[in-house]
């Protein structure tokens, strides 16, 4: 029998891209890892899981070489393919993804744009204060999560960064004032010293207030505020008092109708809280490596998400490249899924395009998916069976280690092999 301990691992299921974790690996078989996380679940067990066919063909099991040459062929009679996913993949895949839509003069497009795309919007226009994970957990004395429960999505975000004892926090969650704002009522916010219930959609109203109140203006009487104008006028207060603080800020604030338009008045706010004391605010990603997608995409076409390359140059423009426009549209022919995650964002018009057009999905061996594609390669799991780097979601890239060995080639090795396929057969 043979055991082997890694340390330091770093887990992707979520953008907090943990890598703390000490995972045991025996015969061959991932059987422990601590500390626990509750959204782990059987991440790790699947990992066990029995044996699955490298490829299908509308369903039937065929050889790798088969499946490229299908997929190759798909993109080949494409007038207008479209790439879509990302956030599980690594550096090395979203090169690939992109290099492989530059080729073809495809679309290319992330699960940024089903999630924190109006984020994005908002800091283009307005800029963001950011700073690191670390950085919070050594000096903020005021941490706010707006529209965000990290309890259930980045379950360990509290005990890594928020709670944790630093440089100038050395009693932890002793030396912190949590303030959770939300319009309805958290995991989160049971552990708050302060909850702050804000009537629903209202968080404009609630911020553009305190950017007043900073300034000593008050609102009209009866004017909507989002919150309470007492409570407003003690956040307003802890804000510029506080020796550091920080919003973290979620899905909650963001995907609402004029998302864009609450981020622009949140970051607002922080810059001008910074007139009087240290302040950030900081986006709590959800899927593992969104933020490396972002980062890819960025530094390969100038563009976060929704990059149309079929002039040659890339086009950015959300409302007009997103998949799920493009799909509800139909002003696509053919569809690469890099991992299948937020389809069920989609909505019923995207879905059924979806399903008329032909579908290549790179997937890992038990990830899931509501109808069956044209193609789909099996694909091993950076961090588990191959190297690479994870973006977590203060954007700091995290080493991605090898536990154990698989059959299955990597996303950015399947990308690349049809890359090389369209190449020698055209
Ligand atoms: S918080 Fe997220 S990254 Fe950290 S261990 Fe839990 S699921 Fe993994």
């Amino acid at each position: 029998m043979s055991e082997q301990l890694f340390e330091d691992v770093a887990c992707t299921v979520c953008a907090c891209v943990c890598d703390d974790l000490r995972v045991t690996v025996r015969d061959g078989r991932i059987v422990d890892y601590q500390p626990f996380c509750s959204r782990i679940g059987n991440w790790f067990e699947q990992q066990n899981s029995q044996p699955f066919p490298a490829a299908l063909q509308s369903g039937a099991e065929v050889a790798f070489e088969q499946a490229i040459d299908q997929a190759a062929t798909i993109l080949r009679q494409s007038r207008s393919p479209l790439f879509y996913g990302l956030s599980r993949s690594s550096t090395e895949g979203q090169r690939a993804a992109v290099a492989l839509a530059d080729r073809l003069g495809a679309t290319i497009d992330t699960t940024a744009s089903e999630g924190h795309a109006p984020s994005i919007l908002a800091l283009q226009q307005v800029g963001e204060s950011t700073c690191s994970l670390g950085e919070i957990r050594n000096r903020a004395d005021l941490v706010i999560y707006w529209g965000s429960d990290p309890i259930q999505w980045q379950p360990r975000h509290l005990e890594r960064y928020s709670m944790k004892a630093g440089m100038l926090t050395p009693g932890g969650r002793a030396d912190r004032t949590l303030i959770v704002v939300d319009s309805k009522r958290t995991e989160t916010a049971d552990l708050a010293d302060h909850y702050l219930e804000v009537e629903k959609d209202q968080d404009f109203e609630a911020l553009w207030t305190l950017r007043g109140l900073l300034r000593g203006v008050e609102p009209r009487p009866g004017s909507r505020t989002g919150l309470p104008l007492d409570q407003l006028r003690d956040l307003a207060q802890r804000m510029k008092t506080c020796r550091c603080g920080i919003i973290f800020f979620g899905y909650g604030l963001v995907l609402q109708p004029m998302g864009n338009n609450n981020v622009q008045a949140l970051l607002q706010l922080v810059t001008e809280l910074n007139q009087y004391t240290r302040f950030y605010a900081r986006r709590m990603r959800v899927a593992g490596d969104v933020s490396g997608a972002d980062s890819v995409l960025c530094w390969q076409t100038g563009y976060p998400f929704s990059v149309n390359l079929a002039r040659g140059y890339p086009r950015y423009s959300p409302d007009e490249f997103s998949a799920a426009d493009m799909l509800e549209r139909r002003e696509t022919d053919a569809v690469v899924l890099i991992g299948s995650s937020r389809l069920d964002c989609f909505s019923p018009a995207a879905l059924d395009h979806l399903q008329r057009v032909p579908t290549i999905l790179l997937e890992h061996p038990f990830g899931e998916i509501s109808f069956e594609p044209t193609v789909r390669i099996t694909t091993a799991i950076y961090g588990i069976h191959r190297p690479g780097t994870a973006y977590r979601m203060d954007e700091v890239p995290i080493p991605l280690r090898p536990l154990l060995p698989s059959e299955f080639p990597s996303d950015g090795e399947v990308l690349n092999a049809i890359h090389a396929a369209l190449s020698t057969r055209s």
